[in-house]
């Protein structure tokens, strides 16, 4: 049985994502404008206080998606760096025009109070130069209170916030999370890099 999914999981980690790849990605989305209109006429009534769902609003347990999403990862780890490159999109196509600053430091601070405004963590900025920054989430919607699986499984936050910052500051981010709550961790810790290209 174990075999079968270690199978699986050769091909999985076939998976590559160079820049044309990317770029295959975000000429795909494009494709879609209604998609990218729909998303951010949802933000849009988010903000005004409006919901997308008439009776049972926007707000949902949050079980679900984090049952859906820690066996996926536990089952298929490779899968997490699949999220991250999806997730680095929705950073920049959907969530970028929340983004305030201009350097990485005052990108950082304006984008703190966005999680907690949204629910999904508290966030703390801990450091932030020109070149990095670091950043914790506390009681993430993700993984806090999953047990310890031995993973570091935000990648979707890793992957938003590369994509999120990358369009802020206009240079290339990546974000890694070096702390987790699946990990054994209390929070959620976050690396961001500047790609100088
Ligand atoms: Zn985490």
């Amino acid at each position: 049985m174990t075999d079968k999914i270690a199978e699986i999981r050769r091909q999985l980690a076939q998976i590559r994502f160079d820049d044309e790849t990317i770029q295959a990605m975000r000429d795909k989305i494009a494709a879609h404008p209604q998609l990218q209109q729909g998303f951010s006429e949802a933000y849009g009534k988010y903000i005004k206080g409006e919901a997308v769902r008439p009776t049972l609003g926007n707000e949902m347990q949050i079980f679900y998606m984090r049952e859906r999403q820690t066996l996926t990862f536990l089952l298929f780890p490779e899968l997490l760096k699949l999220e991250y490159e999806v997730a680095r999109m929705i950073g920049e196509s959907v969530m970028a025009d929340q983004m305030g600053g201009y350097t990485l430091p005052e990108i950082m601070k304006h984008n703190e109070p966005i999680a907690a405004n949204h629910k999904y963590a508290i966030e703390e900025v801990v450091e932030a130069d020109d070149h990095h920054a670091v950043y914790r989430h506390y009681e993430c919607a993700d993984c806090y209170g999953v047990p310890n699986i031995g993973m570091k499984i935000c990648a979707y936050e890793a992957g938003t916030a590369a994509g999120c910052f990358s369009a802020a500051l206009g240079k290339r981010c990546e974000v890694t999370e070096t702390k987790c709550c699946a990990n054994g961790d209390p929070y959620c810790e976050f690396l961001v890099t500047v790609v100088e290209e």
